[in-house]
C-alpha cells in the first residue's frame, strides 16, 4: 500500500495547506481518507480528482467533510462536460442520517453505511472499523492487503480498544492534537505522548502524527510521541509518499 498525506491539521488548515486527510493507493485503486477544508486543493498537487475511486469519512466533523460537496460538484460537472466518471462511493457511518444522506449526491455519488466492529471490501483494501472516543460518534479504521495494514485512529481520545485494533500494523496514522498540559482538558483528542503509548503498546512498525494544533511547536508533540515508542516516528509529511 502507498500512503500519501493530503493535510495534517486539526480544526482549520494552514495557508494553503489542508486539514487531516490520506490518500490510500494499491494497484491503482485511490481511497481518500476524510475531505476536510483545503483538502481538494491540495490533493490535486497528487492526483487529478477525477482518479479518486472511493471515500472514505470517519465522521462528520467540518474538519473532515468540509470539501465534499466541492468533490460532489467535481463530478457533477465533468458529467455535464460529457467526462463523467463512474459514481463514487462514499463510506460513512450512518449514526446521523442528516450527515449520511448528504454523502449521496444527484447520482454522481452514493453514500454506503460502514459499522464498527464490521469489514467492508473496498477495491482491494479490506476495512475495518473501530469506534473511537470522541464528542461526536467517530470510527478508526484499519486497511490491509495481505499481510501489511495501515491504521488511522480518526479522532479520539485515549482508547483501550485502539490498543488492539491497532496490532502489529505496518504504519499507524494517529492523531496528536494535543500538547501534554491539554490531555485530559480539551476532550476528544490526544496527545503526542498518547500516540506514541499506542504505537508501543501496539507494536506498530511507523507512527505518523497528524491532526494537529495550528499553535504551539509541534516539534512537542513529536518528542512526546518519541519518548513513548520505540519505532519510527514523524509528523506526516504533506505529498511524501510513505510505503506500508
Ligand atoms: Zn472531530
Amino acid at each position: 500500500m502507498k500512503v500519501i498525506p493530503v493535510g495534517i491539521w486539526g480544526g482549520y488548515p494552514k495557508a494553503n495547506e489542508a486539514t487531516s486527510s490520506f490518500l490510500i493507493e494499491h494497484e491503482g485503486f485511490h481511497c481518500l481518507v476524510d475531505c476536510g477544508s483545503g483538502v481538494l486543493a491540495s490533493l490535486q498537487n497528487f492526483l487529478p480528482l477525477e482518479k479518486i475511486d472511493a471515500v472514505v469519512i470517519s465522521h462528520y466533523h467540518a474538519d473532515h467533510i468540509a470539501d465534499l460537496g466541492s468533490l460532489q460538484y467535481s463530478r457533477l460537472i465533468q458529467y455535464y462536460l460529457n467526462n463523467p466518471s463512474p459514481v463514487l462511493p462514499i463510506y460513512g457511518h450512518d449514526q446521523d442520517d442528516d450527515n449520511f444522506e448528504k454523502l449521496s449526491y444527484k447520482g454522481r455519488t452514493i453514500g454506503i453505511e460502514i459499522y464498527e466492529n464490521n469489514t467492508t471490501q473496498i477495491g482491494p483494501f479490506t476495512v475495518t472499523f473501530c469506534r473511537t472516543d470522541h464528542p461526536v460518534y467517530c470510527l478508526a479504521m484499519k486497511f490491509t492487503v495481505g499481510d501489511r495494514s495501515v491504521v488511522l485512529t480518526a479522532d479520539t481520545e485515549w482508547r483501550d480498544e485502539l490498543v488492539d485494533f491497532s496490532k502489529g500494523a505496518d504504519l499507524l496514522i494517529s492523531e496528536a492534537n494535543l500538547y501534554e498540559e491539554h490531555i485530559g482538558v480539551a476532550p476528544g483528542h490526544m496527545g503526542g505522548s498518547e500516540a506514541g503509548k499506542l504505537a508501543q503498546l501496539a507494536g506498530v512498525k511507523r507512527l505518523l502524527l497528524t491532526h494537529l494544533p495550528l499553535h504551539g511547536n509541534i516539534k512537542e508533540i513529536l518528542d512526546a510521541a518519541v519518548s513513548n515508542f520505540d519505532g519510527d516516528a514523524e509528523i506526516a509529511e504533506v505529498g511524501k509518499l510513505y510505503t506500508a
